[in-house]
C-alpha cells in the first residue's frame, strides 16, 4: 500500500466517524484510532491550543504507541523565536508542519528530547492546524514509522481530513450551543422571571405528579393558594417597581418557610404551594404560619408598607381529584377568606356554585357594556325649601336576558372586582354627556350628577376623557355633575384630593354621596374642594324611629353648612321625612317620595306630570 492509498483510506475511514459523531471528546479519539488502526501509522494525538500565559497545546486524545510520550512533552505555540518543533509550527502559521527523518533534527528547544520519538519507532511527524471560523484551535500530529512518510500527496490527503475533522468539531459546538440554548428556553417555559419560582405551567405538572402518587399511596394532599393583598393598590400608587418588588419580598418570605421547590407563582399577585401526605389541619397550621409571617410591613420606596396576605386551602382528593380542580377550589377559599373576616380559609364546595355564578356575571357584564345593553336612569333631586328640581342622578341599570333586573349595588361591585370599572364608567360618562346634550337643545337645563367609583379616581385618564367629553359636546359645565362616595375618597386620601382639584378645575360640581359611611376627618373634609354633602340613605331612612340616625343628619347637616356647603338627603321615602329635612334646613332631597329613577329620555315627561310641575317649568324657564 502506498503512502497515498493508506492516507486516502484513512480519509474515507475518517468521514464515516464524522458522520456518526455525536460529541467532541468521542470524536477525537475515534479519529486517531482510525488514522493508527486503518492508516498503519504509529501514532495520531489531537491537542486543544490554549490562550494561557505559557501558550500552551493540551493533548485532548491520543491512540497508537505512545508510552507517555504526550505527559513528558510541554507543547507550546509560544512565538518566541525558538524552534518548538513541528506541531507548535502548524499551530502558529496555520499550515501543515512536515519533518521526515525525525533522526536528523537537531533543534534544543524540542517539547521532548529527540531519543524520545525514536525509541517509540516515530521517524517522521506531520502536524495539521485545526481552525474553526478562521481561528486555529487545536492540531491533529501524526507519527509514522517509515522517515520518508508524508510526502506530498499523501500530506494533503492527510490535510484535507485535518480540515474535515476542524468542520467536524465547528458543527458539534453549535449543536451543543442549540441544546444549550433550548435547555435554557425549556427552564424559561417552567421558571417564573421575577421571582425564580416555578411558574404555573410547571405547578401544574408538579401538582398531576403529587396527585398521582397520593392515588397510589392513598395519601391526601392540599394545595394553598396565596393571594398577596394590595399589590394592585401599591403598583397604582407607588409604581410598577414597586409592586413587583413587593411580590419578591413575599416570595422571599414563603421561601423562608418551606423548600423552594414546592412554591411557585401561579398568578399576577398568587402563589401557590403543594403539601404533600397532608389533611386540613397540617395545612390550616401551614396556612396561619403563612399569614403570620407574611403580615410584617414591607419597606416599598422608603415607606414601611403594611403587607398581608389571604390563603385559600383545598384537599385532594375531598376537593378535587384534578390539577385544575385543586388549584381552582384553593383560589375560591382564597377570595372567601378575603371577603370573611379570617386570613385563611379551607374551600367549601357551596359558595362554589355562587362564584360561578358571578364569574359568568362578569363575562356577561362586559358583553352588555360593549353591546350596549346597559341603561341610563335618573332620579330628579328636588329643592325642600322651593320645590324646584335642582338636577337629577345617573344611575345606571342592567336587564340581564336570562336573570333580568340586576341590583346596581350588585353588579357595581362585581365591575370594580373584574376591573370592568373604566369602560363602565366610560359607557356612563358618554350616555350621560348624549342625554345631556339631548335635554340641553330641548330647553332643558337640569343637572346631571354621574357616580365615580374609587377605581374612577385612579383611572389617569378620567380627567382627559371628560374634558374630550365636554368639548365634543360644548356643554356648559354646570350641566355635568359628579358623585364620589365618602368611602372611595378614603381609600387614597392624597390621590382623591389631586383628582378632585383636577375636576374642579374643569368648573363642575361635585357631591360626596353616601356622606356618614367613610369615616372621612373634619380637616380633610375642609380641604376637598365639593360643594355639597349628600346623607346616607341609611341614616335619612331612619332618622324618624332612631335617635342616633336622627342626630346624625341633624349635625351633618349643620356641618355642611359651617363648611358652607350644600346638603342633600337621600332616600326621601315619605312625606313625614321631607317635612323633617324642612325644617331642619336641608337644602335638597332625593328619593322615591319625589320619584323613583326613572329612563333618562323619559324625564322631560315626568317633569310634565310631577306634583313639582309649576316649578319644575321654572326651572326649564
Ligand atoms: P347612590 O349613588 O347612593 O344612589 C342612590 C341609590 O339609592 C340608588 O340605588 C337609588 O335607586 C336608591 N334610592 C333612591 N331613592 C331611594 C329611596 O327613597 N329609598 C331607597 N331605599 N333607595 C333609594 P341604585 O340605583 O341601586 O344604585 C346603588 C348604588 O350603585 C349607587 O348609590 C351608586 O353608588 C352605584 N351606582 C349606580 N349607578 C352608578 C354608576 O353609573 N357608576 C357608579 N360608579 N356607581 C353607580
Ligand atoms: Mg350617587
Ligand atoms: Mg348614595
Amino acid at each position: 500500500m502506498s503512502y497515498a492509498e493508506r492516507a486516502l483510506k484513512t480519509l474515507s475511514a475518517g468521514n464515516r466517524v464524522l458522520l456518526r459523531a455525536v460529541d467532541e471528546a468521542s470524536l477525537l479519539q475515534e479519529m486517531c484510532r482510525v488514522i493508527v488502526q486503518l492508516g498503519g501509522y504509529r501514532m495520531a494525538w489531537v491537542g486543544r491550543v490554549e490562550q494561557d500565559a505559557e501558550k500552551s497545546i493540551r493533548p485532548l486524545a491520543h491512540y497508537g504507541f505512545e508510552a507517555g510520550f504526550l505527559e513528558q512533552a510541554h507543547f507550546t505555540w509560544a512565538d518566541d523565536g525558538a524552534d518548538h518543533g513541528p506541531t507548535a509550527q502548524a499551530v502558529r502559521t496555520g499550515k501543515p508542519a512536515i519533518v521526515q527523518d525525525i533522526a536528523t533534527l537537531t533543534s534544543p528547544d524540542l517539547p521532548v528530547p529527540i531519543s524520545e520519538p525514536l525509541q517509540r519507532g516515530y521517524a517522521a511527524v506531520a502536524a495539521f492546524p485545526l481552525s474553526v471560523d478562521g481561528r486555529v484551535i487545536g492540531n491533529l500530529s501524526i507519527f509514522a514509522g517509515e522517515p520518508d512518510a508524508f510526502d506530498q500527496r499523501e500530506t494533503e490527503l492527510l490535510g484535507e481530513m485535518a480540515e474535515d475533522l476542524a468542520f467536524g468539531i465547528a458543527t458539534l459546538r453549535i449543536r451543543a450551543r442549540h441544546r444549550a440554548a433550548e435547555a435554557t428556553i425549556r427552564r424559561m417555559a417552567y421558571v417564573d422571571a421575577l421571582t425564580g419560582l416555578a411558574n404555573r405551567t410547571a405547578l401544574q405538572e408538579q401538582l398531576d405528579a403529587a396527585i398521582d402518587l397520593a392515588h397510589r399511596q392513598h395519601q391526601s394532599l392540599a394545595v394553598l393558594l396565596v393571594k398577596v393583598g394590595r399589590f394592585q393598590e401599591i403598583s397604582d400608587t407607588l409604581g410598577y417597581q414597586e409592586g413587583n418588588a413587593l411580590l419578591v419580598e413575599m416570595a422571599g418570605r414563603l421561601q423562608g418557610l418551606l423548600p423552594k421547590q414546592r412554591i411557585a407563582r401561579v398568578g399576577e399577585d398568587e402563589f401557590a404551594l403543594i403539601l404533600a401526605a397532608v389533611g386540613a389541619e397540617a395545612a390550616t397550621q401551614t396556612a396561619r404560619q403563612i399569614t403570620r409571617n407574611v403580615c410584617q410591613p414591607v419597606n416599598l420606596a422608603g415607606l414601611a408598607i403594611d403587607a398581608h396576605a389571604h390563603v385559600g386551602m383545598a384537599l385532594y382528593p375531598g376537593h378535587g381529584s384534578t390539577a385544575d380542580e385543586l388549584l381552582r377550589g384553593a383560589k375560591i377559599a382564597a377570595v372567601q377568606a378575603r371577603q370573611g373576616d379570617g386570613y385563611y380559609a379551607i374551600y367549601h364546595g357551596a359558595a362554589d356554585q355562587e362564584s360561578r355564578r358571578r364569574l359568568t356575571l362578569m363575562s356577561d357584564l362586559r358583553r352588555a357594556i360593549d353591546d350596549n345593553e346597559l341603561q341610563l336612569y335618573c332620579q330628579p333631586k328636588v329643592g325642600i325649601a322651593a320645590g324646584n328640581i335642582c338636577g337629577a342622578e345617573a344611575l345606571v341599570r342592567w336587564i340581564h336576558p336570562e336573570h333580568g333586573a340586576i341590583a346596581t349595588g350588585q353588579f357595581v361591585a362585581l365591575a370594580e372586582r373584574a376591573g370592568l370599572m373604566m369602560p363602565l364608567t366610560r359607557w356612563v360618562l358618554e350616555t350621560a354627556f348624549r342625554q345631556s346634550h339631548s335635554w340641553h337643545e330641548a330647553g332643558i337645563d337640569c343637572p346631571l350628577a354621574v357616580n365615580l367609583s374609587a377605581q374612577d379616581l385612579r383611572d389617569p385618564q378620567l380627567i382627559e376623557r371628560i374634558a374630550g367629553l365636554f368639548a365634543t359636546w360644548a356643554m356648559p359645565p354646570r350641566l355635568i355633575q359628579f358623585e364620589l362616595t365618602e368611602s372611595a375618597l378614603m381609600e387614597d386620601p392624597a390621590g382623591a384630593l389631586e383628582t378632585l382639584l383636577r375636576l374642579k378645575e374643569l368648573g363642575v360640581e361635585l357631591f360626596i354621596d353616601d356622606f356618614g359611611t367613610g369615616y372621612s376627618s373634619l380637616s380633610y373634609l375642609q380641604k376637598l374642594p365639593v360643594d355639597a354633602l349628600k346623607i346616607d340613605q341609611s341614616f335619612v331612612g331612619s332618622m324618624l324611629s332612631n335617635v342616633g340616625s336622627a342626630v346624625i343628619v341633624r349635625s351633618t347637616i349643620e356641618l355642611g353648612h359651617n363648611l358652607g356647603l350644600g346638603v342633600v338627603a337621600e332616600g326621601v321615602e315619605s312625606e313625614a321625612l321631607w317635612n323633617r329635612l324642612q325644617l331642619l334646613g336641608c337644602d335638597t332631597a332625593q328619593g322615591y317620595f319625589v320619584s323613583q329613577p326613572v329612563p333618562a329620555e323619559g324625564l322631560p315627561a315626568w317633569l310634565g306630570k310631577a306634583p313639582w310641575h309649576s316649578e319644575a317649568l321654572a326651572a326649564i324657564g
